[in-house]
């Protein structure tokens, strides 16, 4: 459930707020002195066809009575700070989208606000009234296209909930430049295939427009078909947690090889801590045998983003919880990361920072895992997409030793 506020007339309501002179006027909001362009234009200004981007002396003619106001950048600041901090009491997990809007993902707080959307979007609008005196418009959806589209249908102080299982069958009639990132460019190539609104969009493979776009070709792809897969980018959430995990070919039970895959594991969380600058001290280790997980936190001794610390904590987890059962999947999971260099120990260097940097190098430049640990030589750039083939032969082919039906070995050989 993602929500999109908007503000209404952000800049030109701002300015009437601050100025009750200018309440019930029409007003047009410029850039300096000399401004010629109007920013924002409150609604008493739209019935004139004066909006964002009107020359300002095609606004004088339409409407003689529009007051000029000169932008003043620091004061919208100041009150999208207070509106955005408000915000964040009704979800943490917010994305600011620009000065006059943000994403909220209400996914987590669905049970808390006993799955109401309205109610929510009537808390939001109450929300920001009251931090800035302000009205928004609120839009909720299940995507954050659709959420957008939904906020701009019901402006000033609107609020339109459209249910995840109705939206894909009301975008569908509408051009493709109705939803937010498709301009006229982007357009033009759908329309070379025939997709003019939304619901064509279903007639073309995704392949067309990834293509074309790449990654952006697939969500434009599932945008239009209500399915916006992009989430509310919150810093919080990246910084949260870290984690990978793995589903490992059938009867894995050989120690070396269940090693090998949390190695694998490891190294590929180092590898993504030292490339966001983070370490973390508390790991969550997790093998799920055939009854079910195991799961474990365990600590390093100083926070790291070395992937052979990591994997050592793995060993210890697996001489702790694995008996030799057979294994079906793995996880790592990295809490709180915090960013590189916050409490330097003097005494002892962190292990690993130079073999590590040679490494991020060399395999930035060559490929992942082109320069490897010992254990996992053989195995290193095969072992990512090896899981899919296992699904499909079931066996070995030669990838790594595994010899399916071995007995437990018990604690002691391993
Ligand atoms: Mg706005």
């Amino acid at each position: 459930m993602i929500a999109l506020v908007d503000m209404d007339a952000f800049f030109a309501a701002v300015e009437q707020h601050d100025n009750p002179s200018l309440r019930g006027r029409p007003v047009g909001v410029v850039n300096g002195e000399r401004g010629s362009t109007i920013i924002a234009a409150s609604y008493e200004a739209r019935p004139f066809g004066i909006r964002t981007g009107t020359q300002w002396s095609e606004a004088r003619e339409r409407c003689r009575e529009i007051v000029r106001i000169v932008a003043r950048p620091a004061r919208y600041a100041e009150v999208s700070g207070r509106i955005m901090t408000a915000l964040a009491e009704v979800s943490p997990e917010i994305e600011v989208f620009s000065v006059d809007e943000a994403f909220l993902d209400l996914t987590s707080c669905q049970d808390y606000y006993r799955h109401d959307p309205q109610r929510i979007a009537c808390l939001i609008q109450k929300t920001v009234h009251k931090a800035s005196g302000l009205s928004c418009s609120v839009g909720i959806a299940g995507d954050k296209t659709t959420a957008k589209w939904a906020a701009r249908q019901q402006k000033p102080h609107g609020l339109v909930v459209i249910h995840p299982d109705e939206a894909e069958a009301l975008l569908a009639p509408l051009p493709l430049t109705e939803l937010c990132g498709i301009g006229p460019g982007i357009a033009e190539f759908f329309a070379h295939y025939g997709v003019r609104v939304c619901g064509d969009m279903r007639k073309i493979p995704i392949s067309v427009p990834a293509r074309r776009f790449g990654n952006l070709g697939r969500r434009l792809w599932l945008m239009a078909q209500a399915r916006d897969p992009a989430p509310v980018e919150t810093r919080r959430r990246e910084q949260k947690s870290i984690s990978h995990g793995k589903i490992l070919p059938p009867d894995t039970r050989d120690p070396v090889v269940l090693q090998t895959f949390y190695m694998h594991l490891a190294e590929k969380m180092g590898v993504r801590l030292r490339r966001g600058g983070l370490v973390v001290r508390d790991f969550h280790i997790g093998l799920r045998a055939p009854e079910g997980w195991r799961q474990a936190w365990l600590q390093v001794e100083q926070p790291t983003d070395d992937g052979l610390a990591i994997f050592q904590l793995c060993k210890r987890f697996l001489r702790q919880h694995w008996f030799g059962e057979v294994v079906r999947q793995i996880h790592i999971h990295g809490g709180s990361p915090c960013p590189t260099g916050q409490q330097p120990d003097f005494f002892e260097p962190p292990p690993g920072r130079d073999s590590n940097r040679v490494m991020d190098e060399v395999n930035s430049q060559f490929g992942a895992f082109t320069l490897h640990r010992g254990l996992m030589h053989g195995h290193a750039r095969t072992a990512p997409i090896i899981s899919p083939a296992w699904a499909h032969h079931g066996t070995a082919s030669g990838f790594l030793t595994i010899t399916p039906g071995t007995e437990p070995k018990g604690r002691k050989k391993r």
